[in-house]
């Protein structure tokens, strides 16, 4: 059994080559170590509700730390770091944060703003030399997701999306059983994902910080789901769009979209989308030999499911724990989870995205 001790003579032995991290001119910080592997060093960009949800879930991370703050709201870089023990010289403002460049203690940084500043954000820390984790949607378009891409890319570091199911257990379980053929062949995906969204006056209802409405925030749960549950890239899309209130869903801002996907196979997704609804997020597998059924399937959990052979009893971990333990394991030891969380992930997403409200603008069947 390999003890403590030997844990620690092999990292003095490695430490005489101590490794670069990735291939960075200004970065020579040597990995933070720890027993189960080098650790992921975060800063949060963007200290909002889902922010604070990820920082908290991280303090529970073996192998990511929350260690970096910036914000535009200096009141809280003062209160989280209280909170979450960040010293001063690893705290940022929207000015400052391109001197992280110059920070060894920070490995990524993860952007939680609104939509439509993760493009912005991505391309300066990747210019700083440090690893992009951006919140779904990965961008406001195709376009937009091409050029994270090739930032990242021209930067060498990774680019990372915030697909927490991609890590979840119960979402894993459905996955492999369709990969072993457990459902036979596959016919028909229904998504569901809405909700009622409440005040009029967040930035999730303002075109340009939101880039859209439902679709962007929510129905991309039907779109990346209906990927990740049949295994196939849609080849076709067509959609209809129904709004009741267009004086609180304006113009260029979805409240409901229907959208129907056609994949290689021949499978069709129906899926639908909501800023006006209750009690949706469901997905629906049907195979030939059997059927997933997940209620709540993209929800902070637990998720809940059964399939022809039973229920889904995989246990519930915090999502976003688990998706930063994944993601420091796919920087570190190079371990993929079972669908990537990558850029290319998200492009896909965007493009199935813009093909969709094309299909909406148009009424015609978008091929993709
Ligand atoms: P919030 O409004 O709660 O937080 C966003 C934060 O972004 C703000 O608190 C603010 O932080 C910062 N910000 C910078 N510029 C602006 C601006 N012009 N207007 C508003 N906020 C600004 O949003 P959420 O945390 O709910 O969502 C953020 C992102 O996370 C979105 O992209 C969303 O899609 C994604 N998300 C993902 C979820 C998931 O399960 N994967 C769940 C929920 C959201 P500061 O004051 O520090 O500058």
């Amino acid at each position: 059994m390999s003890t403590r001790r030997d844990f620690l003579e092999k990292i003095t032995i490695s430490a005489i080559g101590l490794p670069l991290i990735y291939n960075s001119t200004n970065l020579f910080a040597a990995a933070t170590l720890h027993e189960e592997g080098e650790i992921l060093n975060v800063a949060i960009l963007g200290l909002g509700s889902y922010g604070e949800r990820v920082a908290d879930a991280m303090q529970d991370c073996k192998r990511a730390k929350l260690v970096g703050l910036i914000s535009g709201t200096p009141s809280k870089l003062t209160e989280w770091g209280a909170k979450y023990n960040i010293p001063e010289k690893n705290r940022y403002n929207y000015e400052t944060y391109d001197q992280i460049k110059d920070n060894p203690d920070i490995d990524a940084v993860y952007i939680i703003t609104p939509n439509a500043l993760h493009k912005e954000a991505a391309l300066r820390v990747a210019k700083a030399s440090k690893h992009v984790i951006s919140e779904k949607p990965m961008g406001l378009n195709a376009e937009e997701g091409q050029a994270m891409i090739d930032a990242c890319k021209a930067a060498g570091v990774h680019l990372l999306v915030g697909y927490r199911l991609h890590f979840e257990p119960k979402t894993v379980a459905v996955i492999k059983m369709r990969q072993e053929g457990a459902f036979g062949k596959l016919n028909f995906f229904q998504g569901q994902t809405g909700f009622d969204i409440g005040d009029p006056t967040q930035w999730r209802l303002d075109k340009d910080l939101a880039g859209g409405g439902s679709l962007m925030d929510i129905g991309i749960y039907s779109i990346n789901g209906a990927r990740y549950i049949t295994g196939e890239e849609p080849i076709w899309v067509t959609a209809q769009e129904t709004k009741t209130e267009p004086e609180k869903f304006k113009e260029g801002v979805d409240e409901t979209i229907q959208f129907q996907l056609g994949f290689p196979s021949g499978i069709v997704a129906s899926c639908l989308s909501t800023y006006n609804m209750r009690y949706l997020d469901r997905f629906y597998l049907a195979g030939d030999e059997g059927f997933a059924e997940m209620q709540p399937s993209t929800g902070y959990g637990p998720i809940e499911g059964r399939t022809h052979k039973g229920k889904l009893t995989q246990p519930h971990t915090t999502h976003q724990t688990l998706q930063m333990d994944g993601m420091a394991r796919i920087i570190y030891d190079n371990e993929q989870p079972i669908v990537p969380v990558d850029g290319e992930e998200g492009l896909k997403d965007l493009k199935i995205i813009d093909a969709i409200y094309k299909a909406v603008e148009t009424g015609e069947k978008v091929e993709l």
